[in-house]
């Protein structure tokens, strides 16, 4: 094999190499150039470090829960201190903007300091007196293992999401990040090992679908938290369910912006608009791809300014260093597979009828032709029902829809089969109210393109875009990784 770091895998306190089926490359998606290999590991991996995180869960699980979060204390300020080395890996091997990648781990940083809450947050409740010389107490208890697989396109916030409140609830862990994006995880595991953790309590395994069904399948496996495809969502739910494990499991997305008659303030919500739909080249779960219009006036209005306005977003290699703290960029989508699949539903589109009112496909950075590109593409005339319209696309592809009511604008939100997160620009108090309470998404904005909660509340989807009932983040996050124990009790009198 080649001289290309290969990214081993953590299990019980040591970096080990992988036991493997081989390995696959790490592309810059930038660049096109290979950066590095991650092993495929075999299934056997996976349940060593199920076995290192089951033998490190009982003395965990007792340890003092200031204790447990002391560890975190000291992660998170490691963190804070290497931030912009994280960031820099991230944007290599993913290709985001640096400024989002720095924002990625501020959200990261963010949820370890949510947890760190944990002294107060995992407090039980009593009730004296529930029944005559009865109390009543719940207790949130830790479980046992967990385990997370997770998505490329936010390679370290999504593991923190989950790893941060499992640790600080008592739990042990095993994560396994994709496979596309695995060196930001190998770095944030450096930082977890030197922040002293007890060996066993966090492992890492790299690898694709056999690590993850070995984890989902896994006996000594309590719980998984998923983010990633639907249809990968459906298939981990199905195979927790089977074995009584809780599960949570965060799918696809199609997230709608509805501009009301009333907006004047066009300018800003234009820029607020494409900020959501081209950052990260439309590859988050929160990006906007469909649009919304109120009425022919405004339809008319937002399509020609938003068209004009994306065909000046800055298409670049977010490493450039002329270009790298510029926050309006799309960079490259991740791979050269997921390119074609953007180009097919570009030509999709066509044929069934919308028109393409700006053409992203041939699109080429100077210096960077082997990156994943494509430029910001726009279609209007765009109807409900439309495959670009069903679709999650997952790259910089908007859709313009007109409606001629808010009512008709919530219908067609509420008949797509993904729900994670819609928006309403309008200053009418009565059409936002009536938005947030109709629209059936998991997460509404109101003047907010990307109305993704901070850690202190929940995230999380409806429909098709959240296969499970427990949402991340916030008081949700202690539900999910404890176990509500319940006391009835009674003394008789002596
Ligand atoms: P993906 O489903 O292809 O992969 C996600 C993870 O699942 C990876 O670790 C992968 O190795 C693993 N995996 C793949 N096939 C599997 C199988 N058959 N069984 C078990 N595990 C399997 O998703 P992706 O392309 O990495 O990520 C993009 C998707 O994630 C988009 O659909 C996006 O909307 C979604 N996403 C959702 C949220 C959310 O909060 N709802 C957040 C981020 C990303």
């Amino acid at each position: 094999m080649s001289d290309l770091k290969v990214v081993g895998n953590y299990i019980s306190g040591k970096w080990v190499e992988a036991e493997h089926d081989g390995h696959l490359d790490i592309e810059n998606p930038s660049t096109g150039g290979i950066i590095g290999k991650v092993p495929l590991s075999i299934a056997g991996e996976a349940n060593r470090a199920v076995e290192a995180a089951r033998r490190a869960f009982p003395e965990w699980s007792r340890t003092p829960v200031a204790g447990r979060v002391s560890y975190l204390y000291a992660l998170r300020n490691l963190l804070m201190e290497h931030e912009e080395k994280v960031s820099r890996t991230l944007v290599e091997e993913m290709g985001k903007s640096l400024p989002d990648a720095r924002a990625e781990m501020k959200r990261t940083i963010q949820n370890i300091e949510a947890a760190c809450g944990m002294p107060i947050l995992q407090h039980g409740d009593k009730m004296i007196g529930s029944a005559a010389g009865i109390d009543g107490e719940v207790i949130h208890l830790p479980i046992g293992v967990f385990a997370a697989i997770t998505p490329f396109n936010f390679p370290a916030m999504a593991p923190f999401w989950f790893i941060p409140y499992a640790l600080a609830t008592g739990n042990t862990f095993v994560l396994k990040p994709s496979e596309q994006t695995p060196l930001t995880t190998e770095l944030l595991t450096e930082y977890i090992d030197q922040a002293g953790l007890p060996a066993g309590v966090f492992n890492l395994v790299n690898g694709d679908k056999t690590v993850a069904t070995a984890l989902a399948t896994h006996p000594d496996v309590n719980g998984v938290s998923f983010v990633g495809k639907t249809a990968t969502c459906r298939v981990v739910a199905a195979q927790c369910a089977a074995d009584n494990k809780r599960y949570q499991a965060m799918g696809s997305a199609k997230n709608h912006l509805v501009v009301m008659p009333d907006c004047s303030q066009l300018d800003e919500l234009i820029r607020n608009m494409s900020t959501s739909c081209f950052g990260c080249a439309g590859q988050r779960c929160m990006a906007s791809s469909a649009i919304v219009a109120i009425g022919d006036d405004m339809y008319k209005a937002v399509a020609d300014r938003f068209v004009n306005d994306s065909k000046k977003f800055l298409a670049a290699n977010p490493l450039d260093p002329e270009y790298a703290d510029e926050a309006m960029l799309t960079g490259p989508v991740i791979s050269a597979q997921a390119k074609d699949f953007i180009l097919e539903m570009i030509e999709t589109g066509i044929q069934e009828g919308a028109t393409l009112a700006l053409d992203g496909r041939d699109i080429t950075i100077p210096g960077y032709e082997k990156g994943h590109y494509v430029g910001p593409t726009v279609f209007t005339d765009v109807t409900p029902g439309m495959e670009i319209h069903k679709t999650e696309i997952f790259g910089p592809v908007v859709v313009i829809l007109k409606a001629q009511s808010l009512d008709e604008a919530i219908e067609i939100i509420n008949e797509h089969q993904y729900a994670n997160a819609c928006s309403i620009y309008t200053q009418n108090g009565y059409h936002a109210r009536k938005f947030k309470l109709e629209a059936e998404c998991g997460m509404i904005g109101v003047n907010v393109g990307i109305p993704a909660p901070v850690p202190f509340l929940p995230f999380g989807g409806m429909n098709n875009s959240m296969i499970c009932d427990i949402k991340m983040q916030g008081k949700a996050a202690i539900n999910f990784f404890t176990e509500d124990k319940v006391i009835v009790e009674r003394y008789w009198e002596e």
